[in-house]
């Protein structure tokens, strides 16, 4: 490996740590279960959290690293989790995905459990205003390839899907993206359902929440330290992540481990 590929790995390994800590902040944690990847497409592997640690403990070395067309490789890989394949076969299903989500955030699956659908009830369900949230009425673990590839298959071209009775699958075109729709959507789903108690929704019209969607983001490739270009695409999400960061290492404290 050369210098530069070292720094790109760490650099991955510790957005992996980061993605983790800011979406268990955000609602996503469930003991040790849910996780988060990236895809170094260039090179074909995937960086993702490994099983036994809650999303809240986890450090850069904590990062497993696979390439994403060894499928068999994903059920004898140590420390693997069990539902890996969601984001292998997302990855091989959309080349504008380079980081997936996948947890179990409570508002989401209460959500999932009715006929309700988001509606752009705020600034965060815009996020969500080009394709919607889908949903897919496979109740199970998602343990092998061909189960993750109708999740791909549902989650079409959409930044997150809704599993029934279980979670949710977050796709971004890198790791900022992921964690702000996830953020966004736990968020949204729970202001809906208090705004629903109060009386009928007046959504914000679907025109004005995709025109606001695009003057709010601006999809743009996350640089890391080891690109040559450095300059900020000058979006809020460059903002949110440095963010997600430093409150990472404002939370930071050394507990032993038994695993
Ligand atoms: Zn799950």
């Amino acid at each position: 490996m050369t210098e530069i590929e070292k720094l790109r790995d760490r650099t991955y390994r510790h957005q992996v740590a980061t993605a983790c800590r800011a979406i268990a902040a955000s609602g996503y944690g469930d003991v040790t279960m849910g996780h988060v990847s990236i895809f170094d497409r260039d090179r074909g592997l995937m960086y993702i959290k490994r099983k036994g640690l809650g999303l809240d403990e986890i450090e850069w070395t904590d990062v497993l690293v696979h390439p994403i067309e060894d499928d068999d490789a994903l059920h004898t890989t140590p420390m693997m989790h069990f539902e890996a394949s969601m984001h292998t076969e997302v990855y091989k299903a959309r080349d504008d995905v380079n980081s997936v989500i996948h947890s179990h955030p409570p508002y989401a699956i209460a959500m999932g459990a009715t006929e309700a659908s988001l509606q752009m009830v705020n600034h965060d369900a815009v996020m969500f205003a080009e394709h919607g949230v889908p949903a897919i009425d496979d109740h199970d673990l998602i343990t092998t390839s061909e189960q993750g590839a109708r999740v791909a298959k549902a989650l079409g071209p959409a930044r997150a899907l809704l599993l029934r009775g279980h979670g949710v699958l977050i796709a971004g075109e890198d790791v900022r993206w992921s964690v702000r729709a996830a953020v966004c959507l736990e968020r949204a789903i729970k202001v809906q359902m208090y705004a629903s108690m109060l009386g009928p929704l007046r959504p914000i019209p679907a025109d004005v929440a995709k025109d606001f969607f695009k003057r709010k983001y601006t999809a743009k490739k996350f640089l890391t330290i080891a690109d040559e270009d450095k300059s900020s695409d000058g979006t809020s999400l460059d903002e949110f992540w440095d963010y997600w960061e430093r409150s990472t290492r404002r939370n930071d404290t050394v507990v032993p481990r038994q695993v």
